[in-house]
């Protein structure tokens, strides 16, 4: 049967108050306008178990083992004729089926911990330490929770069958039921002395120190999972998964836009139009870049290879160099002169009026390459 206490997120012994409240939260999140189609079974799923635990009698109905929306079910509160026999048996039957002994042993929560890289290490890849605090075993009883020298034993009550049979009166006649044993909380044993290092629980929380992989091209928000490293489970159950989200750090030249860097150079004019070789600090050290004379503001270089390393395949993204040519201020008298000289030698001491067309300009061009056209 559908646990419509689950798809709501509430406790069994809810409020009317605390269901509404859970539905209009989760209602909000999975309309279609904001959640589109993907939230729409969930959506059905939510309104399905409002409209039960929202309703006194059909609520009532749905804690004694029915579920008022299914064929059969009595819609309209009571226990109308669409009620089958079979819906009755389950009823007072069905409902509380002994299920044995839950185990202590159970699977250990995920973990996640958060690590800044340099965008070097997200370039190249990194071999890291991380200091994470997660529940190991208790070393002290191994995980079994009893102080060292006793054991669990058999719990008298429900003599190890995790739950008690109990005869309530109903206007059928006596009815049995099983619930939970509360003497051993349903695990069928019980732990007479437990081990003081963990409180009986079987673990501890620790610090440990883990050497993370970090492959190249790894980027903000991106999570490397570590099988078995998160949370050991209560009752020394087996570990969860441990998650490594990374987050970037800005870097004061580079700039990532996925496998791509970029950067601005710094150009005086006068190398701009002659013509020059420079030498660029990228992270993969010195590399010379060979000015072509009549360079222009706005061109971009590509070094190929030198950008991110790609996360799935081989090979890396290219560094992309965007040239910045500065023009000179604070002239002399011999500068300008020179300066005037050379207008009058190009015919531009009254240059006329230019706008250049959108496509091909500086602008288009700076565009393009960031989006990758
Ligand atoms: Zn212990
Ligand atoms: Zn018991």
């Amino acid at each position: 049967m559908t646990d419509y206490y689950e798809i709501l997120g509430v406790p069994r012994d809810a409020t009317p108050e605390q269901i509404k409240k859970a539905y209009r939260k989760l209602a909000r999140e999975l309309h279609p306008d904001v959640a589109g189609e993907a939230g729409e079974d969930r959506f059905k799923d939510v309104a399905r178990a409002y409209e039960v635990l929202s309703n006194p009698d059909k609520r009532q109905q749905y804690d004694m083992g029915v579920d008022p929306t299914s064929p059969g079910g009595g819609a309209g509160g009571g226990f109308g004729a669409g009620f089958g026999f079979q819906d009755i048996f389950e009823t007072f039957f069905g409902g509380g089926q002994p299920t044995g002994p839950v185990p202590r042993a159970r699977r250990g929560n995920d973990a996640l911990v958060r690590l800044d890289l340099e965008l070097s290490e997200a370039v190249f890849g990194a071999k890291r330490e991380i200091q994470v605090d997660t529940a190991v075993v208790c070393n002290t009883c191994g995980g079994d929770g009893a102080r060292p020298g006793t054991h669990a034993r058999t719990c008298d009550v429900c003599q190890g069958r995790g739950s008690v049979q109990r005869v309530a009166r109903s206007f059928l006649g006596q009815v049995m039921t099983n619930q939970p044993c509360s003497a051993c909380g349903g695990f069928g044993t019980v732990i007479p002395e437990p081990c003081t290092d963990c409180s009986g629980e079987g673990r501890v929380r620790s610090r440990r120190t883990i050497s993370v992989n970090v492959p190249a091209g790894v980027d903000t928000g991106t999570r490397i999972k570590l099988s078995a490293q998160g949370e050991v489970g209560p009752g020394g159950g087996p570990a969860g998964d441990l998650y490594v989200e990374i987050r970037e750090r800005a870097h004061d030249t580079f700039v990532r836009r996925g496998d791509e860097l970029h950067c601005t150079l710094q150009v005086p004019m006068t190398a701009a139009a002659l013509g020059t070789v420079l030498e660029l600090d990228t992270l993969d050290g010195l590399q010379e870049i060979d000015l072509r004379p009549g360079t222009q503001p706005g061109q971009v270089m590509t070094l190929k290879g030198l950008g991110v390393g790609h996360l799935h395949s081989a090979g890396r993204g290219d560094l992309n160099v965007h040239i910045e040519v500065q023009v000179p201020m604070g002239l002399d008298e011999e500068q300008t002169a020179l300066l005037q000289q050379l207008s009058v030698l190009r015919g531009e001491e009254r240059p006329e009026s230019r706008l250049a067309s959108v496509q091909g300009g500086v602008f288009s061009r700076l565009r393009d390459k960031l989006s990758g056209r």
